[in-house]
């Protein structure tokens, strides 16, 4: 049974850093927003409960030249120079407007220069949240996307789920829906991917949608059994040699 019917501009499924950027982005641009999350927006998701690095380098071709060699290596020589430059891009210009935005503690050097080449999740998702709400946008905690809806001529229109706490369903008709429902790593035991079961990838494909990259979404690393982190120094730290005792590239 609905318990809660809504009409948003956009809708944004999922709570952590995708979800929450876009649902400020969308806010800003003057949409009516909903986010619902499986979580707790702020908690749930990879970031939340880790410390991100973050590649953050200042728009110097020198310097941005040496970032992008010293990834090609780590990427198995797949990495496409395109993206990589439009995430330096972005990442740039994204922790600077957290840093405005949020007033982040980034720790600072004995120059008084911030470091902005990391961010602690739980502080950095708490203070998402805390933007999200300041920009007006509605949010629903421990609400489980289910499925989307689609209009007459098959567009994808909403979406329904479940109010975990209220034991009801709800349902949203969007004018857009932003997937930001994480990754599939659940299995992986790592910290925070719990919730991370594919939902919004199943959702896409459902709606037609044709998914990319997808070969590249379950690098599980190796990690002593029972540790919370799979997250492996694989490419950091290895040594590999062909079979003439060449070291290998
Ligand atoms: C151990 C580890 C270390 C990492 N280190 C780094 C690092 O140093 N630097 C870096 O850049 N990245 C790092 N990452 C990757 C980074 O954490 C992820 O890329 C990032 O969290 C992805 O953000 P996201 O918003 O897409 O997904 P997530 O942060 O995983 O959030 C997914 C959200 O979707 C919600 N959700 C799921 N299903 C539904 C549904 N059906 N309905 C509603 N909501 C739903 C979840 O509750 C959650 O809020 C690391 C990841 C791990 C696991």
């Amino acid at each position: 049974m609905i318990e809660l019917d809504l009409t948003t501009d956009v809708l944004v499924v999922g709570g952590g850093p995708a979800a929450t950027w876009a649902a400020v982005k969308a806010a800003a641009a003057g949409a009516d927003v909903v986010l619902a999350d499986k979580g707790y927006c702020g908690t749930s998701g990879a970031t939340a409960s880790a410390g991100t690095g973050v590649w953050y380098v200042p728009p110097e071709p020198a310097e941005r030249e040496a970032a992008m060699a010293s990834r090609e290596g780590l990427g198995g020589y797949l990495a496409d120079r395109r993206w990589m430059a439009r995430v330096l891009d972005q990442t740039y210009a994204g922790v600077n407007e957290l840093a405005g935005a949020t007033r982040y503690p980034f720790p600072v050097t004995g120059n008084g220069e911030q470091l902005r080449t990391g961010l602690q999740g739980p502080e950095y998702m708490r203070r998402m949240r805390a933007w999200v709400r300041r920009r007006g946008v509605r949010i629903l905690d421990h609400s489980p996307v289910t499925e989307l809806l689609a209009d007459p001529s098959g567009a994808v229109a909403g979406a329904v789920g479940h109010r975990r706490q209220v034991g009801r369903d709800f349902r949203v008709r969007a004018g857009a829906v932003v997937l930001a429902s994480g990754g599939c790593a659940f299995l992986s035991g790592a910290l925070g991917c719990n919730v991370n079961t594919g939902d919004g990838a199943l959702f896409a494909a459902e709606a037609g949608a044709e998914l990319s990259g997808m070969e590249f979404s379950n690098a599980y690393g190796i990690a002593p059994e029972g540790t919370s982190v799979t997250k492996t120094a694989f490419y950091h730290y290895a040594t590999f040699y062909t079979e003439d005792g060449n070291e290998s590239r």
